[in-house]
């Protein structure tokens, strides 16, 4: 996710019945101890919202609204009403951004992929103490001077710079996920077996006229990737944001197309509770449970983490089992972690 407002705005052997048991530190209670994944991190600057970015809800309980006649700073409804019942601010530094987002990744037990600002990733790398996956966000749009050309990332793959091509930002650029401009890339992502995972879902409010006027909610659908996953079958993808809130379409495509897999970032901690509790059991529902993976988008809000672990933690229809398999198993299934990765976070 990225919006301005959002300030307001081989394969593998092991299953989720046979994990290695977890070893619980003796200074916390088990439960907070248990390896979680998040597949949906970002390292940003603390400007990267622009300066005096408000603090976010999490979660919101009504939606921002746009009185069009001013501008995006005085117009968007940052106050939102009611406003939020524990507002969490902004970190102010880059520092503040790495070290708060680690203190919680160590709390939590936290593994994550991590994409971001190329220029801090090798510093939170050397920080993240074993915790980092390193992700690649991706924008192509010619006119853009952070995009990457096939060949590009293919020299950054072979140098090890990264372990999963995300977050792909082609929504924002006004570019639909079967676009001819994306395809050399997923073909990349295929023959190179690199995991990847594009944003399709929600950004930000108004984010079509305040900073990304490419992006379009149509582009949401799930429906858009189908042709890609056709045209690709080895290809390991996930839609970041579960394709929210376009449950049907997602539906479809999930049952026609059982490698694909989602994360629920963002929408965990922003979505009013019960809107986010509705989609999630929809999909456990309709029996997708084991390709649902925890994200949370943190960009400068560190203290969002929790609250989007405690979404899954505290969802009343959720068994002990289905929430292992959403905020662990499912992802390491996906990365195909090979057992001693398992094991290693299971006693970090
Ligand atoms: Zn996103």
């Amino acid at each position: 996710m990225k919006g301005i407002l959002y300030g307001l705005v081989a394969a593998l052997s092991l299953s989720a019945c046979d994990a290695p048991q977890p070893t619980a530190s003796p200074t916390a209670p088990a439960a907070a101890r248990l390896p979680i994944i998040d597949m949906h991190l970002h390292a940003r600057r603390a400007g990267y919202m622009g300066p005096s970015p408000p603090p976010m809800c999490a979660p919101f309980a009504v939606m921002p609204r746009w009185d069009s006649s001013k501008g995006a700073e005085e117009g968007m409804a940052f106050e939102v009403m009611p406003p939020c019942a524990s507002p969490i601010p902004a970190a102010t530094t880059d520092e503040q951004v790495m070290r708060e987002t680690f203190a919680i990744m160590e709390k939590r037990n936290i593994i994550g992929m991590i994409s971001g600002d190329p220029d801090l990733l090798p510093t939170w790398k050397a920080q993240s103490a074993g915790r980092m996956i390193a992700g690649l966000d991706l924008r192509i749009a010619k006119d853009d001077p952070r995009s990457l050309t096939p060949d590009a990332i293919r020299k950054l793959h072979g140098a090890g710079a990264f372990q999963v091509l995300g977050e792909i930002m082609a929504q924002y650029e006004g570019i639909p996920p079967d676009d001819p401009r994306l395809e050399p890339y997923w073909a990349l992502a295929e023959e190179l077996d690199i995991p990847a995972g594009i944003h399709m879902g929600s950004g930000g409010p108004g984010d079509p006229y305040f900073g990304s006027p490419g992006y379009r909610a149509s582009n949401s659908s799930a429906f858009g990737l189908e042709d890609v996953l056709v045209r690709h079958p080895k290809l390991r993808v996930y839609v970041m944001h579960a394709g929210y809130p376009l449950i049907d379409d997602l539906r479809a495509v999930m049952f026609a197309h059982p490698q694909l897999y989602v994360d629920i970032s963002s929408i965990d901690y922003t979505e009013p509770r019960e809107a986010f509790h509705a989609y999630l059991k929809a999909l456990i529902d309709a029996g997708y449970g084991d390709r649902i993976m925890f994200g949370s988008d943190q960009m400068i809000w560190p203290g969002i983490i929790e609250p989007a672990i405690q979404a899954i933690e505290e969802a009343p229809f959720l068994s002990p089992e289905q929430k292992r398999n959403i905020l662990y198993n499912n992802a390491a299934r996906f990365l195909r972690l090979s057992k001693e990765d398992i094991a290693h976070h299971n006693a970090m």
